[in-house]
């Protein structure tokens, strides 16, 4: 027989939400269902609602509203920081091998050869 695994042992995106006497778990399929699933949560709250949680597939529990406020403030921040990682990452990599290098920040090498390639294209 072969084994096929079940849909509870597959990895995922997960919304935790405390109650008084209970808790409930979802699956979602992102970060940003997740998100949209908090705030549906938060809009309806009864006083029973202690605190919801946005887990990712890696068990890192990335949004806590007890201890990161609210979600919209959240998403704002994350946003951002996806952003800028995003952008790091994929716009420039430094020759010179300084880790501090980014596209919006660059190194002085980074600098000069972007001014030697930006400036003097026609001459030889
Ligand atoms: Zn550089």
């Amino acid at each position: 027989m072969t084994h096929v695994p079940t849909v509870e042992e597959r990895r995922s995106t997960k919304v935790i939400t405390l109650y008084d006497q209970r808790r409930e778990r979802e699956d979602v399929r992102s970060i940003g269902a997740a998100v949209r699933r908090v705030k549906e949560i938060h809009a309806n709250a009864p006083d029973s609602l202690l605190c919801t949680k946005i887990v990712t597939k890696d068990d890192d529990i990335v949004y806590d509203s007890t201890r990161n406020g609210d979600i919209q403030t959240w998403e704002n921040e994350w946003e951002r920081a996806k952003t800028r990682l995003t952008s790091t990452r994929e716009t420039h990599n430094c020759n010179y091998g300084n880790g501090g290098c980014v596209a919006d920040d660059l190194c002085p090498d980074c600098q000069f050869d972007k001014q030697m390639r930006g400036d003097n294209h026609a001459t030889e």
